[in-house]
């Protein structure tokens, strides 16, 4: 039976939204009712205390859902950690959908067949799934086995890995037994089994390790941020078939694809009041926030790209504008303690060091000033926004 658990992820009615007159076919007015949502309750597969996870059945109540056909889990900021489910069940005031995976925290949003979209919710808490497993070293696989396959054995270098690193992640494999006479590898995104690449490499000679490398990327995009898993199979001549993992595993050879890693590498703070996005400066507002560190804790590229400005400023002091690679964003990075040795122009990886926190310019404390800036980007038309939630954001997992 569905009977609602705690509340603990129960949110408040947005601001009741009117509704909108559209044009019907007959000529008249038509009156689409927009949805509203102002309770969701975790009803079945939640965490303890009636928290929702990747998995659990959410009830979301309210008005005019009937028509509702998609929940969208709009995670912390921007798109790029939106995830979107299909309802499963929708009545006028109330509607279930599952928490898909890679959901992270943040308001839901919900949306008619027609593109009618409901206001976002308060923010619900989804507690994230757990780490995948570490596995560098080769360990035989618990994957199924025909009789007269050969064995395999697989690692993977990391369970964490960034978009536009230089080298995101390993994967390494051997086999014996048997010669393969055909052999794949894929590359599993978890929050749908898609595959989204797979590797045949040839030559595999039994005994013998292997690899393939994957930066994060499928074609010239920025993979989609979440779990990944890789999946090894091999078939023997006779067509004997062995695969490193179970169809839905998502802890063998698996890892998390961050979209950025928190670009201070050492103990922080957020600063008070007036570190923040928009807070008052001598002719202006503070178009970035301040990340306090130690001078000379070291400084590294939030996400790589090409470097668009290096140099010194009165008020910036030494400072860096990274275009952002695969990303809609400019970074920037000011006060650093010495000039970047990175020149306009470079090309810079996720990760890499870029600098070191410092107070040059017009700054007061050692502090990374921090700016984000929208398409199409610093000074080109672009806009700063409150890097804050961000950051944040990359503080969490970095
Ligand atoms: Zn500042």
């Amino acid at each position: 039976m569905l009977g609602a658990l705690a509340l603990s992820v129960l949110v408040a009615a947005p601001t009741a939204t009117g509704a909108p007159p559209t044009q019907g076919g007959g000529g008249g007015a038509e009156y689409v009712a927009v949805p509203k949502v102002a309770k969701v309750t975790c009803v079945r597969g939640c965490a303890s205390r009636g928290r929702a996870k990747p998995g659990s059945l959410l009830s979301l109540s309210g008005s005019a859902l009937a028509g509702v056909r998609q929940v969208t889990f709009l995670g912390s900021y921007g798109k790029a950690d939106n995830a979107v489910s299909q309802v499963t069940l929708a009545r006028e005031t109330v509607l279930r959908a599952q928490v898909p995976a890679g959901a992270v925290s943040g308001a839901l949003a919900v949306a008619t067949a027609d593109g009618t979209r409901s206001a976002p919710t308060r923010p619900v808490a989804i507690l994230p799934a757990p780490a995948p497993e570490p596995g560098a070293e080769l360990t035989p696989v618990p994957g199924p086995r025909a009789q007269g396959a050969p064995a395999l054995e697989t690692g993977t270098s990391r369970t964490k890995a960034y978009v536009g690193a230089r080298r995101a992640v390993t994967f390494s494999f051997r086999l014996s037994d048997a010669t393969p006479s055909a052999l794949t590898v894929e590359l599993v995104r978890a929050s749908d089994a898609a595959v989204v690449k797979s590797w045949s490499p040839q030559g595999v000679v039994p005994g013998q390790v292997q690899s393939v490398s994957w930066d994060g990327r499928i074609g010239t995009a920025a993979a989609k941020p979440g779990r990944y898993s890789f999946r090894l199979t091999a078939a023997s001549a006779d067509g004997a078939e062995a695969r490193s993992s179970q169809v839905g595993d998502v802890q063998r050879d698996a890892f998390d694809l961050y979209d950025h890693i928190f670009p201070v590498r050492g103990k922080h703070d957020f600063g008070g009041a007036g570190a923040g996005f928009g807070s008052g400066r001598a002719g202006h507002s503070h178009q970035g926030h301040d990340v306090f560190a130690a001078c000379g804790v070291p400084m590294v590229a939030a996400r790589g790209g090409v470097v668009q400005y290096s140099g010194y400023h009165a008020a910036a002091g030494n400072y860096l504008v990274i275009d952002g690679a695969g990303s809609d964003y400019d970074y920037a990075y000011m006060h650093l303690a010495e000039p970047s040795p990175f020149r306009a122009g470079d090309r810079v990886y996720t990760g890499q060091r870029i600098g070191a926190v410092g107070e040059t310019g017009n700054a007061q404390g050692c502090h990374l000033h921090f700016e984000l800036w929208g398409a199409p980007g610093w000074y080109e038309g672009g806009r700063p926004f409150d890097p804050l939630p961000a950051l944040l954001a990359w503080d969490s997992w970095s």
